[in-house]
C-alpha cells in the first residue's frame, strides 16, 4: 500500500548517440501506485529511457529521480535495482531447471545476502510469500512444475512473480504480451490490473487490444515520439491528438 505522490520523475533527459538525439529532453512523472502505459513507433526512444531509467544508459543531460529526493542519474545498474526499480525484458527469463515455486525462492534471495534469506526462511514468511504470489500470477497449480516445462504464457506471469518477490517499488515491462496467445495476453492484463494499487508500473506496449485492457477509460497513456513526449492522456484522447495520428501514419 502506497501513499500518493510522485514515484518516478524523469526531469528534462537527453541521450545521444553520435549527434543522434534518441531523447530529447524527455520529461515524465509516474504516480505511485500508476499503471502507466506507453506507447509509441518503433525509434521513439522507449527502450532507450527504460536503460536510463535501469541505469544501463547514462543520459547526457537531464536528471531522474525515484520517489521525491532519490536521485538514480549516476547510479549502477545494481544500485539502481537495490533501490527497488524491477525490470522485465521481452523474454521471459526463469530458471528452467527449477520448479516453478523455487524460482521465486531463488528471487527472493537476488541481491539481499544471505542473513536476510536465511531469516526469511526461519520466521515462514518465505512460504507464505511464496504462496500468496503463486496465486496471484495463478500458477498455484503448477508449483512443483519445472519452469521449462511451462507454457510461454506462463513463463511471463511466473517472470513477473519473481520480479514482485523482491517488493519492487517500481515495476518496468517491455513488451510484456509479445508472442502470447490473445487468452494469455488477457489473463495478463488481468494480474497487472490486480497489482495497481500496490506496484507503480510502466508498460510499454504495441499491441493495442492489451494497452485497452490495462488503461481501461481513466488510466493515463502516454504517446512517445521522436525521443520526448508528444501526446498523454486517456486512451481516447491520445487516439484523436491530431500530433499522434500524424506519428503514427507518416512512416
Ligand atoms: P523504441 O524503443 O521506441 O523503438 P529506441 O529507444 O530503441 O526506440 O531507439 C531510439 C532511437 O535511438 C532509434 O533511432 C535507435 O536507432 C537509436 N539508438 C538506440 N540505441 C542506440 C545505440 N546504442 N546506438 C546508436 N543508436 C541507438
Amino acid at each position: 500500500d502506497i501513499s500518493h505522490g510522485t514515484i518516478l520523475y524523469l526531469d528534462d533527459v537527453t541521450v545521444s548517440f553520435d549527434g543522434f538525439r534518441a531523447l530529447n529532453a524527455l520529461s515524465l512523472t509516474i504516480d505511485a501506485g500508476e499503471l502507466r502505459c506507453v506507447i509509441g513507433p518503433n525509434g521513439a526512444g522507449k527502450t532507450t529511457m527504460m536503460d536510463v531509467i535501469t541505469g544501463k544508459t547514462a543520459p547526457d543531460a537531464g536528471k531522474v529521480f525515484l520517489g521525491q529526493s532519490i536521485d538514480l542519474t549516476r547510479m549502477s545498474e545494481p544500485a539502481i535495482a537495490r533501490a527497488g526499480i524491477g525490470r522485465k525484458f521481452q523474454k521471459p527469463t526463469v530458471f528452467e531447471n527449477h520448479p516453478v515455486w523455487e524460482n521465486l525462492e531463488l528471487a527472493m534471495k537476488t541481491d539481499k545476502g544471505w542473513w536476510a534469506s536465511l531469516r526469511a526462511r526461519l520466521d515462514g514468511a518465505a512460504q507464505a510469500r511464496i504462496e500468496a504470489t503463486l496465486e496471484l500470477i495463478h500458477l498455484e497449480g503448477e508449483a512443483r512444475r519445472l519452469a521449462g516445462e511451462l507454457s510461454h504464457g506462463q513463463k511471463q506471469r511466473l517472470e513477473i512473480g519473481m520480479l514482485l518477490m523482491q517488493q519492487p517499488a517500481l515495476l518496468l515491462l517491455d513488451e510484456p504480451a509479445a508472442g502470447m496467445t490473445d487468452h494469455e495476453t488477457m489473463e495478463l492484463a488481468e494480474l497487472l490490473n490486480k497489482l495497481r494499487g500496490t506496484c507503480s508500473m510502466m508498460v510499454v506496449e504495441h499491441d493495442m487490444e492489451f494497452v485497452a485492457a490495462l488503461a481501461g477509460e481513466t488510466g493515463r497513456v502516454t504517446v512517445m515520439a521522436e525521443g520526448h513526449v508528444l501526446a498523454h492522456g486517456t486512451l481516447d484522447e491520445v487516439k484523436r491528438d491530431e500530433a499522434v495520428i500524424e506519428s503514427y501514419l507518416g512512416r
